[in-house]
């Protein structure tokens, strides 16, 4: 079933050197799925420094990755493979990591200490699979069920919510009944975990086949961490433009937006402003003037507290503002959304696209072509090496600019930017004699 060279060979010197060793999680799962598994681990009842021992004697390159988990990593062709000890977790303190990991000698005690029943399965390459917990019968129904009693398992740590709807959403399956129940029971916990690891999850979630599935599903559970999205909930749009809510519209778009994470963060959030610029006018018609600046402000807010880095933020941000421009199917357009968007215009076309796909189809087919064609004018515009983007693409320097005259400091850097523009919108060449002729008579 699984066969992995390295893995096979680690697996067989534990053996010979007295241990018990199998293959274990995911990679377990992923083989009974057919999927290729991205890394292969290891479980084992000898100690870290016992494994440490045995492989360094071989001459193998060791890391002591986590060793206060019982965790050796043992290098083979450059690629760590982590092997673990048989262990359970010690004493959780208020549903965040265990405080420290207790070593057990048996393999069953392993197992059901992990989280879900398609993740606690071994394998080994002489006796074949071990199962003590039904992985296999749910890998079959195609559902994610708690090992153990699922209250109990969420209490203990509250992120294997989250990593119930992530599996849940990477595999396709769906949340047994209990399982579900207790999600949604215990969301509430999740506000004991670090922000961090909370948008780590949400991350994964987000990029998976069925993110909109599991978001609209569980909406109650993200609320916990992101109540903005629970304004969305049935916000009416009463406009020709529109046929669902606010929040239907976002998931429809989300499931219309290629699995990518800056792309699907941007959808996610860039009408979360709606319902706080809406106004209703006398036929009953809502607008929502200015929601692309709200959506972006809160969607700043959101991924600040949520602790994502400043560079996804940003680019996110920058999506959301930009996301209603509805630029003309004109090449200086295309060039002016190059210029400000830089490696994210074609993720602007997309959450447009994305947009687009969840409105009112007799309002937006048009656009829609448009969109097609600005995709193209850029595949097109793409190509040319002589294009002129960004300051440092211009035929003068700043240096140059002082020289004609402008005095040094931020003057400098305002004239570029000039330069640019008329550079960018084709009133000027990008020849240094032209730039240098229009700095000396316009500063
Ligand atoms: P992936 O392909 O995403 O890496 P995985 O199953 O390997 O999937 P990991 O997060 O790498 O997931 O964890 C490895 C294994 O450790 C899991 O299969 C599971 O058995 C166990 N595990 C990880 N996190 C937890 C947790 N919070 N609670 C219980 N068991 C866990
Ligand atoms: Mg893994």
């Amino acid at each position: 079933m699984i066969k992995d060279k390295y893995a096979d060979e680690i697996i067989d010197i534990l053996n010979e050197s007295g241990y018990e060793a199998y293959y274990v999680g995911g990679c377990v799962r992923d083989a009974l799925l057919g999927v290729q598994p991205g890394d292969f681990d290891i479980t084992t009842n000898a100690k870290p420094d016992e494994t440490a021992e045995v492989f360094s004697r071989k001459g193998y390159r060791i890391v002591e990755t986590g060793l206060k988990h019982g965790t050796i990593s043992i290098i083979c062709d450059k690629r760590p493979y982590e092997v673990t000890t048989f262990r359970v977790d010690g004493e959780y303190v208020d549903g965040r990591h265990p405080e420290s990991v207790r070593f057990v000698s048996s393999l069953r005690e392993d197992l059901a200490r992990r989280d879900f029943t398609v993740n606690a399965m071994a394998y080994h390459p002489k006796m074949g699979i071990v199962d003590y917990f039904g992985g296999q019968e749910d890998i079959g129904k195609r559902v994610i069920r708690c090992v153990g009693e699922p209250v109990k398992r969420f209490e203990e740590d509250a992120l294997r919510i989250l990593r119930a709807l992530r599996f849940a959403g990477r595999l396709g399956f769906s949340i047994e009944e209990r399982t579900s129940t207790a999600v949604n029971e215990c969301r509430e916990l999740l506000k004991k975990i670090s922000a961090e690891r909370i948008y780590s999850e949400l991350c994964n979630i987000l990029v998976t086949d069925s993110a909109a599935d599991i978001l609209e599903k569980y909406v109650d559970v993200f609320g916990v961490f992101i109540p903005e999205l629970m304004m969305m909930v049935g916000f009416e749009q009463k406009s020709k433009w529109h046929v669902y809510d606010v929040f239907k519209h976002t998931m429809v778009a989300l499931k219309n937006s290629p699995k990518d994470l800056i792309v699907r963060l941007a959808v996610l959030f860039h009408d979360v402003g709606k319902p706080h610029v809406c106004v209703e006018d006398a036929e009953g018609f809502r607008h929502f003037r200015g929601h692309q600046k709200v959506s972006c402000e809160l969607a700043g807010e959101i991924l600040r507290r949520l602790r994502a880095d400043n560079k996804t933020r940003e680019r996110v941000c920058r999506l959301i503002l930009h996301h209603d421009d509805r630029i003309p199917v004109e090449e200086t357009a295309v060039l002016r959304l190059m210029r400000r968007m830089g490696e994210d215009t074609i993720r602007s076309i997309e959450v447009e696209k994305a947009d687009n796909s969840a409105q009112n189809p007799d309002m937006v087919y048009g656009r829609f072509v448009d969109l097609g064609k600005i995709e193209k004018l850029y595949e097109k515009l793409k190509k040319k090496d002589d294009l002129c983007l960004k300051l440092s693409d211009l035929d003068i320097s700043g240096s140059d600019v002082i020289s004609c005259g402008v005095k040094a400091g931020p003057k400098v850097g305002e004239v570029l930017e000039a330069l640019l523009e008329e550079v960018t919108e084709k009133r000027l060449p990008n020849e240094k004699e032209a730039l240098v002729e229009f700095v000396k008579n316009y500063f």
